[in-house]
């Protein structure tokens, strides 16, 4: 089968093709795994933080992607959860321990020996991969294999990072950085808080009028002051300076939520203006999402199904791999890019 692998972590402001297509043998699913046949795969922020180095492969080569929709094409030994031609997705959670203290209280996401599918194991960017079947989930028939593929990462983990505010209908919230999470979230939250206020901070008027036509309350730039002080704002950018100006833009009590895996060092200075009546005082709270538990995967996929919610992609051919990762590091992203097979 064919496979794009990552063979060593490089820059990818000089490195233009990151990727390597090879061939490799067909992977033969282990007890309790099946073997996936996948039609498409969508293009996360966190392959560039793993090609990077931010947060790298476990091992090379590696085929990265975690956001997987394919048909189950075999079951390993034991394997009965599925049947053959079932479509299923493969989510960031690729495996846990599920022995620990965190994974028996049903915090997975923060199990130690937590595997992040296309980073600690092959992902999506092949035309088969294996996982344990515990770690698939059906796909609603609602959904096209590409409209679905940016639920399984983003949508999660904007699904996990709208709990973790503990917003209630009425409060305002913020989204600062608008890519694939942040146009899955406003959406979200529309349906959950229908009397929320939701404000939008983004790079370009492109993004702010797309925020807008979505019912962003209001949209702005990342310096501009909006008429309200959020109660949670939602952090997706991979920088620093936003999170400042978040901090100033919060109420007080209000809680800022970093959804991000790594933040690049590039104005990490920025930090030092740090203003601890304006940005903290009056007991503001920040705290970071880390991963996904299955269960956001299920409910969220459930969610979104029944909104509808349906996702704005942006198709690449499998053979495109190179240019998607190019694409999602250098130009404005409008939706979610979705690599597809042939
Ligand atoms: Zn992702
Ligand atoms: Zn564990």
């Amino acid at each position: 089968m064919k496979a794009w692998v990552l063979e060593n972590i490089c820059d990818l402001q000089t490195e233009k093709k990151p990727l390597v297509m090879i061939d490799v043998s067909l992977p033969e699913p282990g007890e309790h795994e099946v073997r996936i046949r996948i039609l498409c795969c969508g293009v996360c922020h966190t392959e560039l933080d793993e090609i990077e180095g931010r947060t790298p492969p476990a091992s090379f080569p590696m085929t990265l992607g975690h956001q997987v929709v394919g048909l189950i094409d075999k079951n390993g030994p034991g394997s009965r959860r599925f049947k053959a031609g079932d479509r299923v997705g493969v989510a960031w959670i690729y495996s846990v321990c599920g022995e620990c203290e965190d994974c028996l209280a049903g915090r997975e996401n923060l199990c130690t020996y937590f595997k992040g599918t296309g980073r600690d194991a092959n992902g999506g960017y092949a035309e088969y991969m294996i996982v344990n079947e515990k770690f698939a989930y059906l796909i609603p028939k609602i959904f096209t294999d590409a409209q679905a593929a940016p639920l399984l990462c983003a949508g999660a983990i904007g699904y996990r990072s709208l709990n973790l505010t503990g917003l209630i209908n009425g409060q305002t919230l913020g989204l600062s950085g608008f890519g694939a999470s942040g146009h899955l979230v406003l959406k979200m939250a529309t349906f959950l808080f229908p009397d929320s206020k939701i404000q939008v901070f983004a790079r370009n008027k492109t993004e702010q009028e797309f925020a807008k036509s979505l019912g962003a309350y209001w949209a702005g730039d990342f310096n501009e002051t909006p008429p309200i002080k959020a109660h949670a704002i939602i952090d997706t950018t991979p920088v620093w300076n936003t999170i400042m100006q978040s901090l100033l833009n919060l109420h007080a009590g209000g809680r800022l939520i970093i959804n991000a895996i790594r933040k690049e060092d590039v104005d990490k200075e920025s930090l030092l203006a740090i203003n601890y009546s304006q940005h903290l005082w009056l007991e503001k709270e920040i705290k970071s999402v880390a991963n996904i538990v299955r269960e956001d995967v299920e409910r969220f996929l459930e969610l979104a199904a029944s909104i509808p919610i349906v996702s704005e992609v942006e198709i690449y051919a499998f053979d495109k791999a190179n240019e998607a990762i190019h694409d999602l590091k250098h130009k404005h992203v409008k939706g979610a890019k979705v690599l597809v097979m042939p």
